[in-house]
């Protein structure tokens, strides 16, 4: 029988750590979940909730093909507030360099049995009457969707809570220790294990951690319904480049179940402060025209911006953190970390209960950190 209060203190109630108090709660663990403002109000907030299959390398894709399903799963349960839309993506080609990377995406996702159709031009006009006119076609994932991440957070948070996890809501972690964790009021909570689920903010908590903060602004408009039907992503990264080197933005629309549309996406390194840029502001907009002319008619209603947890092979961090061996991290999911909080938290929990896991878990241990080189890569990614 263990002395701890818990078996374990998860840090952090945006979507992973709700995911990961969710899974841990039902395995009769006893949980506290420590969140130091609301459930859902860092990046889970500023996020667009695209439950998208990425196809950058193996281990993306199988971390976000096993979320996908298990979001499918859950599907059923989760209440309307969750804004659950089947809408599907499309990947948007502009000319014949990225109709290539439709064929590409096509054999990539087909082999792997995800569901893909090739649109040709009039296909693509067809599905999308707002895009603008000599596209030359694109790629519909129909079995994509996307939710209201804030919500699902709150669920999840209930489903922990219902299996038996508290929720210390309001109180900060100013430290991780050998016992648990310390919090700012000075009063600790013993644990036999810490998840560091603290988002862009873990670092604070686990300095040595190769995480850095990825700023991103996005905008939502009044109500259009039907002006979009599918998420709409455009192919031109692969030119435009989303690098580390400059700031970058790249065309991402969604339709939200309200009938309004939110606009996406930018992506900056070394940016701080919260601050709206209206130069960033002004380039996404202007990017977004130039694919749904009609667009520049709507009304915005406001623009906000968040961080993403970007490490520097595009994977999240995902088991036993090496500073403290009752840690173990679940962080640094960058743009996927709505996407992926689902098959994070399964993998966290084989682990922690010593269980085989549903898909190889050697991409995402923390432990392939230490002694590589991968500090030094260059960041690039083409998600949310
Ligand atoms: C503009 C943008 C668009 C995105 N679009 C998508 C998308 O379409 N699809 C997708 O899958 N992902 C997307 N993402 C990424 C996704 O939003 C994040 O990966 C995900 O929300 C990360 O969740 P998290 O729980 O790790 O972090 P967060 O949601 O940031 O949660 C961390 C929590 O920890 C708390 N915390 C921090 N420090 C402490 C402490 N010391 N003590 C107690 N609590 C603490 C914070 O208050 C916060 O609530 C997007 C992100 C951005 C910024």
């Amino acid at each position: 029988m263990s002395s701890n209060a818990y078996d374990a203190v998860i840090i952090g109630g945006g979507i992973v750590g709700a995911a990961c108090a969710a899974e841990c709660a039902a395995e009769k663990l006893k949980v506290a979940i420590v969140e130091a403002r609301i459930v859902g109000g860092g990046a889970t907030a500023a996020g667009m909730g695209h439950l998208v299959v990425m196809d950058d390398s193996e281990a993306q894709f199988a971390l976000t093909r096993y979320s996908q399903e298990l979001w499918d799963e859950l599907r059923e349960e989760l209440p309307r507030e969750v804004e659950y839309e089947a809408c599907g993506t499309i990947w948007v080609a502009t000319d014949d360099e990225e109709l290539a990377e439709v064929s590409r995406k096509q054999k990539f996702y087909s082999e792997r049995r995800v569901k893909v159709e090739v649109l040709d031009a009039q296909a693509l006009a067809e599905a999308e009457p707002n895009l603008r006119r000599g596209l030359v076609g694109g790629l519909r994932v129909p079995g994509d969707s996307v939710i209201y991440p804030p919500c699902a957070a709150q669920f999840l948070i209930e489903r922990a809570v219902r299996a038996g996890a508290e929720l210390v809501l309001g109180r900060r972690v100013e430290a991780i220790t050998r016992e648990g964790v310390r919090l700012a009021d000075g009063s600790s909570l013993s644990a036999g294990l810490v998840v560091n689920a603290a988002g862009s903010w873990s670092p604070q908590l686990t300095p040595a951690l190769s995480v850095k903060k990825r700023k991103g602004l996005l905008v939502i408009t009044d109500r259009y319904p039907q002006f979009v039907r599918h998420q709409l992503v455009e192919l031109g990264y692969l030119k435009s480049a989303h690098s580390v080197t400059s700031d970058s933005v790249a065309f991402n629309i969604q339709p939200r179940q309200t009938g309004q549309l939110l606009i996406g996406s930018s992506r900056q390194y070394g940016a701080d402060d919260s601050v709206v840029d209206s130069s960033i502001l002004t380039r996404m907009l202007a990017r977004a025209v130039e694919y749904l002319p009609g667009l520049g008619k709507l009304s915005a209603l406001r623009a906000w911006t968040g961080f993403r947890a970007a490490t520097p092979d595009k994977l999240p961090l995902i088991g036993p953190g090496s500073e403290n061996d009752r840690l173990y991290l679940a962080t640094g999911h960058e743009g996927l970390g709505i996407t992926t909080s689902l098959g994070t938290a399964k993998l966290l929990v084989d682990q922690i209960m010593n269980r085989a896991p549903e898909i190889p878990i050697t991409p995402y241990l923390p432990s392939r950190m230490a002694n590589s080189r991968l500090s030094t890569l260059v960041f690039d990614v083409s998600d949310g």
